[in-house]
């Protein structure tokens, strides 16, 4: 098959923003060809993709960005116009258990995509003008007292195997863009909230462990601080730097919402509490906070991450639209509606 048209790549668009991004992007620009690679680990899975996957101009290709043939393959036969790189191993917990996966996929994936995007683009001459799109988080930056910000020129300081995994492939990517001229763009956003995310990160675990009248496990004493960034604002923000975002330079990506674990986790409950009162009233609790229980810390655990984000709002004209109050409630619905569909 050798497709000319022009096709934007998405990696591991099976996953929670992957998902939630190429949904956006096939909903505001509509002619586009898009093709998501994606391995389907436990943390990706095609319900995600059920508003596109009918749609002519939407491929999936269940496959391993480590895997060097099959990711040649794609660029030889399709005209990839683009690349923008979500795949990873996402889950800091699993990283520090055991973290060959996230050496695996997300350094080794990310130089096999780039390697595979030079080669094809290098053949057409267009090495400097196709971009390559990195998708990063705050935590390459480390760990950060009570005041302060990360801005793009903080210097990485990876703390777990996670975040080190990640500021690894951001150094390949940036000597891809420094040594041969590949226009790279890198992205490092706060923590992102909101429907798809997998049950094992810190909101969906508080909405199930409340509807399944579970405790709901907090890690140390609840004081930990991040910032969340509803995902579709992350989706507007990759959108603008992916089209507008200048070669080599890095976007922090934040939510303006800092909040500690314990605050986050009481106001989750709260709005369960009004969402769905049958289920506290016959678990015998005045409110889903009584299940709130205080568990043995991480190893590592950051204590604060904060981005400053001026650059983005102030050369591409970004900035989120949605409140912590109102992106929650939708996050919740949304759990609560699969949910009932499960019980039902
Ligand atoms: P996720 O774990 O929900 O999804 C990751 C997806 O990548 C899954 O669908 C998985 O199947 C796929 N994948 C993993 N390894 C692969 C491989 N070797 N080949 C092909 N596909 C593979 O993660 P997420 O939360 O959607 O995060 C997406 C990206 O955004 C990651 O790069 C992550 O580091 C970054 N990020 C996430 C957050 C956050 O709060 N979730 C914040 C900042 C940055």
């Amino acid at each position: 098959m050798n497709n000319q048209k022009q096709s934007l790549l998405v990696t591991g668009g099976a996953g929670f923003i992957g998902s939630n991004f190429i949904t956006y992007f096939m909903k505001k620009y509509p002619n586009t060809q898009l093709i998501n690679i994606d391995k389907l680990t436990y943390a990706g899975s095609k319900k995600n993709l059920s508003e596109v996957e009918n749609l002519i101009n939407y491929q999936f290709i269940n496959g391993d960005i480590t895997d060097e043939n099959l990711v040649k393959d794609i660029f030889s036969n399709f005209n990839i116009s683009g690349v923008i790189h979500f795949a990873a191993e996402s889950h800091v917990d699993r990283s520090i258990e055991d973290a060959k996966a996230f050496v695996e996929s997300n350094v080794l994936g990310t130089f096999t995509l780039l390697q595979a995007a030079k080669y094809a683009w290098e053949k057409k001459g267009l090495l400097t003008e196709r971009r390559f799109h990195q998708i990063s988080t705050d935590e390459v930056y480390g760990s950060l007292g009570e005041k302060g910000k990360f801005s793009e020129e903080t210097p990485y300081d990876p703390r777990n195997p996670y975040s080190a995994s990640k500021a690894s492939a951001n150094m390949i990517v940036k000597s891809f863009g420094y040594t041969h001229g590949m226009n790279v763009v890198i992205c490092s956003s706060s923590n992102n909230y909101g429907p798809r995310q997998h049950s094992e990160k810190l909101i969906p675990t508080i909405i199930s462990k409340a509807l399944s009248a579970q405790s709901i496990p907090i890690y140390g004493d609840g004081n930990n601080i991040r910032d969340w960034l509803y995902v579709e604002d992350h989706c507007r923000a990759l959108d603008k730097v992916y089209h507008h975002g200048n070669k080599l330079e890095t976007y922090n990506i934040g939510g303006g919402n800092e909040k500690t674990n314990i605050e986050l986790a009481h106001e989750v409950c709260e709005i369960l509490d009004q969402l769905v009162p049958e289920i506290k009233d016959k678990a015998s609790i005045k409110s889903f906070n009584d299940l709130i229980t205080f568990t043995e810390d991480r190893l590592g655990h950051d204590r604060r991450y904060a981005v400053d984000d001026t650059k983005l709002r102030q050369t591409l004209g970004w900035k989120p639209s949605m409140t912590l109050d109102s992106g929650l409630k939708k996050t919740i619905e949304w759990y609560v509606r699969q949910w009932e569909q499960v019980i039902h």
